[in-house]
């Protein structure tokens, strides 16, 4: 392109992956470029968020991410705050299922053993040896075959495994069920095992957990920001050198002569705003829902392939407890709750100061409950009281602390996370085999890649490069961008 000519990238959607994505784009475009970062809420950091809860910082959004996936400790260092990695203490996490608390088994995938002692003191010995017998059930097993993880495990290994480890396990990360997510996106080792000719689910997994052990300490498998993750949006937004339009939703796009042309919702526009911005290159780093509605006229085959990914909603409610509740508190760093513990409503508890070491105080006791699966909204369909409500009634039957809260505080994340379905691979190479033409248009986010934060910051990176790509091959000059009203 005409280094001359103004050039103005659009990122919609402030999460992760749209912050990291204008990050890197400056990077590789330099300070001339003109990029506008537009999102629809009133703050920056989608699903990151930190806040300050009876003086201690507290994430009710995603509050750490995998270190075994170069890409999140690789963006935090580069961003200068390598000084702030921290990792979780050696306290172990459990597991509630058919009315006790247990110990997380730790050599397993997502749940799935590679050998039935592993998990035994979970189960009962009836669904023991259901397990145990697994690998003697004939498996038609064809390379690139997907299923749902549940379907699959309770057709060979019965119920019990699924209900009280599995899904607990899946329902902690997607907020989805076992029976619904596909094995090749959530289990993709396991799947990759199989297609080598693993002859049994057990046997897959067992590659896979030999494969990954070194000897010597395990090495720490999760890491977060001592400061909380709104850290890293900080940094993000000024190494990016972007100007955030907030409170803008975008409720259209539409392909022009010389670009892109992206409608800018009126909700919170006042008098003398843009409804309009004219763009170069766009890049869309937002959940599937929008980018069904805005690829829709442009793009309908993006559009449809978007509009197969369902989205599970999901809340946070973060408890400051008096310190003295420490003591009743068990030796865990939390508890992941079976689905089947029908009179709880909570998914999973972090007591929080004993997972991580900067989050504890001399005051108080900080404890975050996670509640919400996909296809049961009714759990989240109360107010902010009776969910606090809800919450502390849980805690106090998996650990007699009564104690009122001395803060607390909710946050919910409707449409939070995209759920992965049997045949997602496929649903995401047919998305981006239909935007695979336009060369000014990215897609980024935790729809395609993976929802852990590396797997969304993977997609910013690639995002960001296809359009400098882009840009850098367009030799006649792109229009110059221009705001109207
Ligand atoms: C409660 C919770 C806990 C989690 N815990 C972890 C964890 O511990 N570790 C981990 O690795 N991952 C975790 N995840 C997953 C991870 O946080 C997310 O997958 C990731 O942050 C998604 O980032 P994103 O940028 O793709 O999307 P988002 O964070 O959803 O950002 C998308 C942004 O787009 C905006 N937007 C949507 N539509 C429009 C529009 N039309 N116009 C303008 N803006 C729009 C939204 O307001 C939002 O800010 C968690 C997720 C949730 C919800």
């Amino acid at each position: 392109m005409n280094s001359a000519q103004p050039c103005r990238v659009v990122v919609v959607g402030a999460g992760i992956s749209g912050l990291t994505t204008a990050y890197r784009l400056r990077k590789l475009l330099g300070p001339a470029v003109e990029i506008v970062l537009v999102e629809g809420s009133r703050r920056l950091g989608g699903a990151l968020r930190t806040v300050e809860l009876a003086g201690v910082a507290l994430d009710v959004g995603a509050e750490a991410f995998l270190v075994r996936r170069p890409e999140a400790v690789a963006l935090v260092q580069e961003l200068g705050l390598g000084g702030q990695l921290v990792h979780p203490t050696p306290m172990a996490p459990s597991v509630r299922a058919a009315g006790r608390t247990r110990p997380l088994p730790t050599r397993t995938i997502m749940g799935l053993p590679g050998a039935a002692a592993d998990v035994a003191d979970l189960l009962s010995p009836q669904g023991l040896a259901r397990v145990a017998a697994e690998p003697t059930v004939p498996l038609r097993w064809e390379p690139g075959r997907d299923a749902a993880v549940g379907t699959l495990l309770r057709e060979r290994a019965g119920d019990e495994l699924v209900d009280r480890l599995v899904d607990p396990l899946l329902g902690g990360v997607y907020a989805g069920r076992a029976d619904a997510l596909g094995l090749r996106a959530t289990l993709p080792t396991v799947a990759a095992a199989l297609d080598r000719g693993a002859g049994s689910l057990l046997a897959a997994a067992g590659a896979v957990l030999a494969a990954g052990s070194a000897p010597g300490r395990p090495a720490p498998v999760f890491a977060t920001l001592r400061g909380g993750l709104s850290g890293l949006v900080d940094a993000l937004v000024s190494a990016a050198a972007v100007r955030p339009l907030l409170g803008t939703p975008v409720c259209g796009l539409a392909r022009t002569v010389a670009g892109w042309r992206l409608e800018l919702g009126s909700r919170l526009l006042g008098a003398g705003e843009p409804d309009h911005l004219d763009a170069d290159a766009v890049v869309l780093a937002i959940p599937a829902p929008a980018l069904w509605r805005l690829l829709a006229d442009p793009l309908p085959a993006a559009s449809a392939a978007a509009g197969r990914v369902e989205v599970a909603s999901c809340a946070v409610v973060g408890l400051a407890l008096p310190r003295d509740a420490a003591q009743a508190l068990p030796e865990a760093s939390g508890v992941l709750v079976a689905a089947t513990e029908k009179r709880l409503s909570v998914k999973a508890f972090t007591f929080s100061g004993r997972k991580w070491a900067h989050a504890s105080s001399p005051e108080v006791v900080l404890v975050r409950a996670s509640l919400g699966r996909h296809g049961e909204a009714r759990v989240l369909q109360r107010d902010d009281a009776a969910l606090v409500d809800a919450v502390r009634a849980d805690l106090a039957a998996l650990t007699g602390i009564t104690a009122k809260p001395v803060a607390t505080v909710v946050a919910r994340w409707g449409g939070g996370l995209p759920q992965y379905a049997p045949g997602h691979g496929e649903v995401v190479a047919a998305l981006e085999r239909a935007i695979a033409g336009w060369g000014g248009l990215a897609v980024a986010g935790a729809t395609l890649h993976g929802v852990g934060l590396p797997a969304c910051i993977a997609t910013a990176d690639a995002a960001a490069h296809r359009i400098a790509g882009y840009l850098s091959s367009v030799t006649s000059a792109p229009r110059g961008g221009t705001m109207g009203s």
